[in-house]
C-alpha cells in the first residue's frame, strides 16, 4: 500500500490562467507608453490582444513598435512586462483543492519555470506561500534545470523527505512537465481543461478538473 505523502504542483494554466497574467502584463505596458508618449490606453491594448489572439507569440512588442510608429528600447517594455504585480486569481477548483490538501496535511510543493521576477509576483499575487512547504523556480538553480530535467523534482523531493512513488505530479503539460515526474518514478496527473489532449504519454490519471485529486489520491492509496 502506497500512502500519498506529498503533492507537487506546476503554476502556469495549471492553478491560473496565464492569459489573465499575460493580458495584466498588457496593461502594464500600454499605461507606460500613454504615459511617456500620450496614446490611448485603449488603442494600445487593443493592438496587443488582438494581435495575442491572432496567435502572435514573441514579437508582440515589436509588432506594437511597428504598428504605432515608436522607437522604444525593447527591453524596457519586456522589463516592465516581467516585473509587474500581475492582477491575478487562481482558478475556482485550485483554491477549494489547496485548502482541501493543506487541511489534510498533505505536504505541498511548487516547480515552476519562467523568469523569477515574474514567477515570484505571480506566487505572490496568488497568496501562495502560505500553503507550499517548498517553491522551486528552477531558473535560480540554472537554465539548464527547467522542467523535464530531474534536478528540480528530486530536490522537492529531497526537502519534503518523501520518496517518488509516494508523490502525485499535477501539470497542464505532459510531454514536459510530467515527462520529467514520470521519469524518476512519481504518480503523474495531468490537467486537460478544456479537452485538448487527445492522448497522454506521462500520464497515470488525466482530468479536467482539479477537484479528481481527492478521489485519485483514495485510490492510490488502497
Ligand atoms: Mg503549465
Amino acid at each position: 500500500m502506497v500512502t500519498i505523502k506529498a503533492i507537487i504542483f506546476d503554476l502556469d494554466n495549471t492553478l491560473y490562467n496565464e492569459k489573465e497574467y499575460i493580458f495584466s502584463g498588457f496593461r502594464k505596458v500600454a499605461e507606460y507608453l500613454v504615459n511617456k508618449y500620450g496614446f490611448s490606453f485603449q488603442e494600445i491594448y487593443d493592438i496587443l490582444v488582438t494581435d495575442f489572439e491572432k496567435g502572435l507569440r514573441g514579437k508582440n512588442f515589436d509588432e506594437l513598435l511597428n504598428k504605432i510608429g515608436i522607437k522604444e528600447d525593447i527591453e524596457v517594455l519586456i522589463t516592465v512586462y516581467r516585473t509587474h504585480y500581475p492582477q491575478i486569481k487562481l482558478f475556482n477548483d485550485a483554491q477549494y483543492i489547496l485548502d482541501y490538501l493543506y487541511s489534510m496535511g498533505i505536504k505541498l510543493g511548487l516547480i515552476t519555470d519562467g523568469p523569477p521576477a515574474s514567477q515570484y509576483n505571480k506566487i505572490m499575487a496568488l497568496g501562495l506561500r502560505k500553503y507550499f512547504d517548498v517553491i522551486i523556480v528552477t531558473d535560480e538553480l540554472g537554465v539548464n534545470y527547467r522542467k523535464p530535467h530531474p534536478k528540480p523534482y528530486l530536490l522537492v523531493l529531497k526537502i519534503l523527505n518523501v520518496k517518488p512513488q509516494e508523490s502525485i505530479f499535477v501539470s497542464d503539460s505532459d510531454q514536459k512537465d510530467l515527462a520529467g515526474a514520470k521519469a524518476i518514478g512519481m504518480w503523474t496527473v495531468l490537467v486537460d481543461r478544456y479537452n485538448t489532449y487527445k492522448k497522454s504519454l506521462y500520464a497515470d490519471y488525466v482530468v479536467n478538473n482539479l477537484l479528481e485529486l481527492r478521489k485519485i489520491i483514495k485510490e492510490i492509496g488502497v
